[in-house]
């Protein structure tokens, strides 16, 4: 309390300094208190804790404006209007998202909104960026009233020793002075560069002009253009005093700005394996003509059981490579990462591995995920990376036209690193650039089927991007050579499956 007495003292002494004139002339052309104080330099945060009518009085005290507005009712008036610079913000004025009015003495009263709807939806925060949008009417009416200011007490003392245009506090950083060091103590965290932002956005539509629907578009053009959407100002206090000015041009607001406030974090990233047991599952949402290809996707099966958790916004979903809808996808999985946009609850290590769980005891038994993990932001180009590294393996069931030998298994198994050229498959043509790409086919290995002469399981390890089925038939002379062109004969794949991908990236 000793601190607030002695501020205050500060206050009466500061306010004491002002040019009484320019003070009352200011009140005239409704500019709040606040503001006032902020155009003449004084005591940044202070003012913003004490109530209008508080600050009234000392300034009625000090520069005597009683005297200047005889009436009362007028006073009270003035007390109770719309800055008509900052257009209520610094008032703590203005129509919430329910155009309810609120209005507020006190900073710390509207901090206390702030911070009550911040901790309504969000509970984990450990740090804040407050950042504020303000229409930009309240910058051009700042001018307005600076060059006014200007243009009438240059020549004064006080205007060349104590008035400095540089210094002034910006209604917005002033808003920000203001409410921030009761935020962190209201929301228990510090301010600081941080992932998770408060914004509070402004915006102004005169509700006293016809035209007012077509919102700010309008009203900036107005300003630019000075046409008749400007009332001059004509208030009789200010031509009851000695002010005569012609150019004196300021949009006059009868109500304060809607305020919106949003929250916003940087996205979450959980990073993990999936392996995918169907051969009718895709890998992402596939609609076609508002019909879905296959049974569910992966991406969704993840997604949707992820996004509850983290109370998130929405999700995307990223992997890295792909497998046709048809092939399953076993052994070591698939690296994938999901975004979680806009996250209210950054998921601890216990929720993930209940993700986890829950994931891989879905009715439908079509995917499971193992090592799902929090990656950080980092985690995308983490995924980037991995993607140029890796190498494939798969499992393929193999029909050909005729009966297998001991000998194609010896050949077969005799290859390492062969060179394959593969031309863009006739069946990705529609969406591929025709090129000759060369990959290679590090090992292969034939596994008989017991009873069976003419199918057997092809195993076989690949560098990325290598199209297996083509390999495999040989896509009509397209991709040489291939299982038909070595066996000497019609080759056919009947399923595939991924069964391993090496990558560096999300192992146990
Ligand atoms: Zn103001």
């Amino acid at each position: 309390m000793d601190a607030v007495a002695d501020e205050m003292k500060l206050l009466e002494y500061a306010v004491h300094q002002l040019p009484p004139l320019a003070v009352k002339q200011l009140i005239a052309h409704q500019v709040c208190v606040r503001c006032i104080f902020r155009l003449f330099n004084i005591h940044e945060g202070i003012y913003a804790l004490i109530c209008p009518t508080t600050l009234y009085a000392i300034i009625e005290k000090a520069t005597e404006v009683e005297a200047a507005t005889t009436e009362s009712s007028q006073k009270s008036e003035v007390k109770s209007s719309i800055c008509s610079v900052c257009l209520g913000v610094m008032q703590f004025s203005y129509r919430d998202q329910k155009d309810m009015l609120v209005e507020k003495d006190h900073a710390g009263d509207f901090a206390m909104t702030v911070a009550e709807s911040v901790k309504e939806k969000y509970h984990e925060i450990t740090s804040f960026t407050l950042e504020v949008s303000l229409p930009t009417l309240i910058t051009e009416n700042e001018s307005v009233i600076l060059s006014y200011m200007k243009k009438k007490y240059a020549s004064e003392v006080w205007f060349q020793e104590k008035f400095s245009f540089e210094q002034i506090i910006t209604v917005k950083d002033a808003l920000k002075l203001s409410i921030t060091h009761s935020l962190e103590t209201l929301l228990g965290v510090k301010s600081s560069v941080s992932d998770f932002r408060i914004r509070l956005t402004y915006e102004h539509v005169d509700a006293t002009s016809a035209e007012n629907k077509t919102g700010k578009k309008q009203y900036n053009k107005r300003i630019k253009s000075g046409s008749n959407g400007f009332v001059k100002c004509n208030n009789e206090a200010m031509q009851s005093g000695d002010v005569s000015d012609s150019n004196f041009q300021m949009k006059k607001v009868g109500q304060p700005c809607h305020m919106t406030l949003t929250c916003s974090t940087e996205p979450v990233y959980i990073g993990g394996r999936y392996l995918k047991l169907s051969r009718n599952v895709s890998q992402t949402r596939w609609i076609i003509d508002d019909e879905r290809k296959g049974d569910a996707s992966v991406e969704e099966l993840i997604g949707e059981n992820i996004l509850p958790v983290c109370k998130g916004d929405g999700y995307k979903f990223h992997a890295a490579g792909r497998e046709d809808i048809d092939v399953r996808m076993l052994g070591s999985g698939r690296p994938f990462l999901i975004e979680i946009q806009n996250a209210c609850r950054l998921p601890s290590e216990a929720s993930i591995k209940e993700m986890e769980k829950k994931i891989n005891s879905l009715e439908s038994n079509l995917i499971r995920v193992k090592h799902l993990k929090i990656l950080g932001s980092q985690g995308w180009s983490l995924m980037r990376e991995g993607e140029a590294e890796k190498q494939k393996q798969y499992a393929a069931l193999v029909w050909i036209s005729r009966s297998i030998s001991d000998a194609d298994l010896e050949i077969v198994s005799s290859f390492k690193d062969l060179k394959v050229l593969q031309r863009t498959p006739i069946r990705v043509l529609h969406r591929r650039s025709p090129l000759d790409r060369e990959k290679i086919i590090h090992w292969m290995k034939i596994e008989k089927i017991g009873g069976s002469s003419q199918y057997f399981l092809l195993h076989l390890c690949t560098h990325a991007g290598t199209y297996i089925k083509e390999f495999v038939h040989g896509d009509l002379g397209r991709t040489h050579p291939s299982i038909g062109s070595i066996l000497g004969c019609r080759a056919e794949i009947l399923q595939l499956d991924v069964t391993d991908v090496k990558m560096d990236i999300l192992n146990e």
